[in-house]
């Protein structure tokens, strides 16, 4: 018998890229999504199959699966800035209420549950590169706080399912991560750059630029995750890459692959944004035995050929005229 695993946030870009990965593996897989900042467009493949099934449903809400589970991953939740700042109680309210009703579907159904955590625990970090036993920097009422604040009282009821429970958790915290199937006009850096280049707009560097990242390609961090789900590490792993960029260096970079002749325009640094992001992913080195394989020369390039062959209108479609 395969394993039947309930993947949330599966028409978004990390949970469609999972999606594809545990397909792959020889997995039955249950989709659920409400597609509030997803698109079915990312799944549509997967319809045909035997092997997934979808739900259309907010996890913030009663969550009523049929059958068995052996495995779930929690990736519902808004993840860009501009998104959880458009939608910030259903941010709150899946971080947490969403979080809560899965520990509890894992518990009825005795199944290995492992939810995203992201680097944003860390807030504007004072520790450089972060490593897991770093308790973080968050204001805790600022803008990114209806983020930030979900995503650690999701670790903490999580590790309390654990410890009271006896439930089996995993948690990731995920540094910045790109690749195909992002929303173009998701506002985070990549899809944003990339959009202005294609669009024939300057591009927007936000602060004077010297904020650093560090981006992972995304069938690196899947395969990351798909090694903490089967580990029996319960505490939280860093899953990035750690070659870290200036955000003006970034830019660079990505004139430079599109061959775009707009120039770089200067726009306040929004309240919050941290200075500095690295991940220390020694971690994720010793006990999953991963660290990550695809330069962002060659990641950059993939995710690039998805987006140069849009349409114009596919260029412009922006979720918040239609949906908020
Ligand atoms: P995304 O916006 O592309 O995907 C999120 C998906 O969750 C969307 O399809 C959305 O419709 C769905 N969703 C949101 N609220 C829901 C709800 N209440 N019920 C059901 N579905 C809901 O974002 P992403 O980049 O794929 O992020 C996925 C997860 O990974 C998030 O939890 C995010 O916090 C985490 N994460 C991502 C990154 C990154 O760099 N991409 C970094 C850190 C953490
Ligand atoms: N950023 C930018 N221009 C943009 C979008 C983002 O300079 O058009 C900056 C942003 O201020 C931040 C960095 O790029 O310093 C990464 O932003 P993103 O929203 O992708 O992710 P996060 O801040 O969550 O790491």
């Amino acid at each position: 018998m395969s394993k039947r695993i309930l993947i949330t946030g599966a028409a978004g870009f990390l949970g469609s890229h999972l999606c594809d990965r545990f397909i792959a593996e020889g997995f039955q897989v249950v989709g659920m999504d409400n597609l509030i900042t997803g698109d079915l467009n990312n799944i549509k493949h997967l319809f045909p199959l035997e092997s997934f099934e979808f739900q259309n449903h907010d996890v913030s809400n009663f969550i009523d699966v049929k059958g068995p589970l052996d495995y779930i991953l929690h990736f519902a939740s808004p993840a860009s800035p501009i998104d959880y700042l458009k939608i910030p109680i259903q941010t709150l309210k899946v971080g947490s209420l969403g979080t809560h009703n899965l520990l509890g579907l894992a518990k009825e159904k005795k199944a290995r549950v492992l939810i995203a955590s992201t680097s944003e625990v860390y807030g504007d970090p004072t520790v450089h590169p972060q490593p897991e036993e770093y308790w973080g920097n968050v204001n805790p009422i600022g803008p990114r706080s209806v983020y930030d604040e979900a995503k650690r009282f999701q670790e903490a009821i999580t590790m309390a399912y654990h410890t009271f429970h006896g439930i089996e958790t995993r948690i990731v915290r995920i540094f910045n991560t790109y690749g195909p199937r992002m929303r173009l006009n998701d506002g985070r850096v990549l899809p944003a750059f990339i959009g202005q280049a294609l669009r024939g707009e300057d591009l927007t560097i936000f602060g004077d630029g010297s904020q650093t990242r560090a981006f992972c390609y995304v069938d690196d961090l899947v395969e990351g995750i798909f090694r903490l789900l089967m580990s029996d590490y319960s505490y939280p792993v860093n899953i990035g890459n750690p070659d870290e960029i200036t955000i003006n260096e970034f830019a660079e970079e990505i004139i430079k692959l599109t061959g775009t002749s707009q120039k770089i325009i200067y726009h306040a640094l929004p309240q919050d944004d941290p200075k500095q992001r690295k991940p220390d992913i020694s971690k994720a080195k010793t006990i999953l035995n991963w660290e990550p394989k695809i330069s962002r020369e060659e990641g950059l390039k993939i995710t690039y050929d998805y987006f140069k062959n849009f349409t114009k209108e596919q260029l412009e479609e922006t979720k918040y005229s239609k949906e908020f």
